[in-house]
Parts: C-alpha cells; sequence; structure tokens
C-alpha cells in the first residue's frame, strides 16, 4: 500500500500527506464493509467447477495445503467428503447411481467432476495440447455385460469356469470395482502405455491437479493400487486432495491411508493378490 513516484518536488508535501490519508480513510472504510475475510491460506473451491481461474494452473507453493483438512471439499463431497475408494477390494455401494452430466461427444461424467474435465480440456487447448475422451461413465450393467462375455468367451475357448473368471478378472474390472462406474473417472486419447511418451502426458500430470483430477494408477504404485500402469486413466477427488496427490506422487490408496481413511473391511486376501494387476 506504498505509494508510488513521490518524488519531491513533483507535488507538495502536504497534497501529498493528503492523498495517504484519504487512501488510508478509504481502506479502513472497505475493511469495515467487508463482512467475510478470506480465511487464512483459503484454496479451499466451492465448488471445483467454478474454481478453475488461470491462475490456477501455475499454483504458488505456499499456497498448497501441507496436509488438507478431512472435511476441505465438504461443500462438494457431501457424502462422503473424502474421495471414495473403488478398488479391486473396495466395490462401489450396490445400486449407486451419480448424477451425470454430459461433458462432450455422449461421454458423461458425475456433474461435481464434468465442468472440470471441459474447463482442462479447454486450458489444454490453449496451450497446444489435444486431449480427446475415450471412455467416461459406463453403466454398471455395461460392465457386467462386458465381464459375462469374456468369461463366456474363455469358456468357450475351452477354459474351466474358473479359470475362465481369473483371466477374465486380468483384463476386465470385476463389476462394481471399476471407477468408471462411479462417473469419476476418464480415459484420455489413449489406452496405450506408450501415452506416457506423448507431450500431452506431461501436461496431465503436470497439471491436472489443478482441475482436481489425479494420475490413478502410477507405474510405481501397481502393488498398492492392484491395476496395471495407466497413464490415461485420471480419477477426479477435489482440487485440494487432487494437489497432495499429484505433489507428493502417492496414489489414492496411499493418501487414504494417511489420513487413516481406508476401510477395515477389505478381505485379507485380495483378489489382486490371487490374479496380478488388473485394468481399470
Ligand atoms: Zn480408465
Amino acid at each position: 500500500m506504498k505509494e508510488k513516484n513521490t518524488k519531491k518536488g513533483r507535488f507538495p508535501l502536504p497534497y501529498i500527506l493528503l492523498l495517504v490519508a484519504l487512501g488510508a480513510a478509504s481502506v479502513g472504510i472497505f475493511l469495515t464493509l467487508r463482512r467475510q475475510p478470506d480465511p487464512p491460506g483459503s484454496v479451499i473451491p466451492d465448488p471445483p467447477v467454478s474454481e478453475e481461474p488461470e491462475s490456477s494452473r501455475q499454483p504458488e507453493e505456499e499456497s498448497l495445503p501441507e496436509k488438507p483438512a478431512p472435511d476441505a471439499d465438504a461443500g462438494d463431497w457431501t457424502e462422503p467428503s473424502l474421495p471414495v475408494l473403488v478398488n479391486p477390494t473396495h466395490p462401489m455401494a450396490e445400486g449407486y447411481m451419480p448424477q451425470l452430466k454430459e461433458v462432450r461427444d455422449g461421454y458423461y461424467l458425475d456433474e461435481r467432476a464434468a465442468g472440470a474435465l471441459e474447463q482442462m480440456l479447454v486450458d489444454a487447448e490453449k496451450d497446444g495440447i489435444s486431449l480427446w475422451i475415450v471412455s467416461a461413465y459406463r453403466s454398471v450393467e455395461r460392465q457386467v455385460n462386458n465381464y459375462n462375455n469374456k468369461i463366456e468367451e474363455y469358456v468357450n475357448m475351452g477354459l474351466p469356469r474358473e479359470e475362465a473368471v481369473i483371466e477374465t478378472s486380468k483384463y476386465i474390472a470385476i463389476p462394481g470395482t471399476s471407477e468408471h462406474c462411479l462417473g469419476l473417472a476418464v480415459d484420455l486419447n489413449s489406452l496405450e502405455e506408450g501415452f506416457a511418451q506423448d507431450p500431452a502426458y506431461d501436461w496431465l500430470i503436470a497439471n491436472c491437479a489443478d482441475y482436481g483430477f489425479i494420475l490413478r494408477y502410477p507405474k510405481d504404485k501397481t502393488d498398492i493400487t492392484g491395476i496395471y500402469y495407466e497413464p490415461w486413466h485420471y480419477r477426479y477427488v477435489g482440487v485440494n486432495h487432487a494437489r497432495v496427490i499429484m505433489e507428493k506422487k502417492i496414489c489414492l490408496e496411499e493418501y487414504l491411508d494417511t489420513l487413516q481413511a481406508v476401510p477395515e473391511d477389505a478381505p485379507e486376501e485380495t483378489q489382486a493378490e490371487q490374479t496380478g494387476p488388473v485394468t481399470g
């Protein structure tokens, strides 16, 4: 709030003092009228869809939360406040149906994630990066059909049904364990591992968190996620959670674990251990 260009000689000193006094008075009035000052360190998006100012793409280091409050997204994630975990050992709630919103070209996401994805696609384009949706929301019915069809395919090839199920589980997420059915996951550009060499991948890694997305299945976390490396699969968790996860280069399971938020009802011997990683 310092006055600039107060060189002596250009303006008489009393005039300058008057200006300073007027400035101070108006600041005082402004602060008095302003009833709700920003909370300290406010980076809380509300809602995340409208939280994508251009400046958020280059966040200042000090604005990143050290550790998010568990209810950091409470206004957004009403139930639950933390990102919901769906993986081979934590199936989604039976009968769960997200509130869907179309993003583009007949691809739908949970309405909390749809606007954030659209904004990410638009901003990538401004940076000369083309991103397009390969897969977004999938119905549970479709997942079940895909799963059952694959089992039948193996059975028809002569495999015993038990083995056919195991083989199928290596390639298609067991119904109820795919994030795509949550409406919070999107596959972008390519389903090939070579996508990790694409400039679009670098852009995503650098920027996706600012839109609330994370790389869900990192290469060095397959033993934890139970899912093969998928450089194309991004999961919406909200900006606050995403920034911490991407900055610390951890996976969602580890993040929830640090917050001691992983449900304890997972069976001892997991499907992932039996069959190895599957695709998400
Ligand atoms: Zn996916």
